[in-house]
């Protein structure tokens, strides 16, 4: 498997499917939020034969904006910690603020990998919001603002919607 290409749908599947029968079997959980998947119309297919969706959430951004986010992401290589250059950087560049641990570019995260990460989406992932369009689930949110105004926005659909 290539650099950013998608893992395949019967393995996906498999650890979606074993993740929900656990939540399923926990009785102090409400629901769950799935953030990633599915990824193709053919995970979809399978999601809708082992769970009833609520709500389908479609975050909102320019390529443009996709290519700044993913390329400015920083991971810190010890605790997994996130940053960003621009928006959320480190005190000290290059260490973790947590846990002191060197601050990183993820290969996944370097531009010509972006490029095909972005690429796949556009034929595997764009249909996906077609197939939960059509079931009437699909609701736009605008992903453009900060991230405390989009997780605003996130919070308030889904207590709207659930
Ligand atoms: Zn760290």
């Amino acid at each position: 498997m290539e650099a950013g290409e998608l893992v395949p749908d019967s393995v996906v599947n498999e650890i979606v499917s074993k993740a929900l029968a656990e939540i399923d079997a926990d009785d102090d959980l409400a629901g769950y939020v799935l953030d990633g998947y599915p990824r193709t119309t053919s995970q979809a297919d399978y999601l809708d034969t082992i769970a009833t969706i609520d709500v389908v959430l479609y975050l909102e951004v320019s390529r443009e904006t996709l290519v700044e986010r993913l390329t400015g992401r920083r991971t810190c290589e010890d605790c997994g910690r996130n940053y960003h250059v621009d928006f959320d950087p480190p005190a000290e560049a290059g260490v973790c603020d947590d846990c002191g641990g060197d601050v990183v570019q993820r290969e996944d995260d370097r531009e010509e990998v972006v490029t095909t990460r972005i690429e796949e989406y556009e034929q595997k992932t764009a249909p996906v919001v077609g197939h939960y369009d059509g079931e009437g689930l699909l609701v736009n949110v605008d992903g453009e603002g900060s991230p405390d105004e989009v997780w605003t926005t996130i919070r308030e659909t889904v207590a709207a919607e659930v």
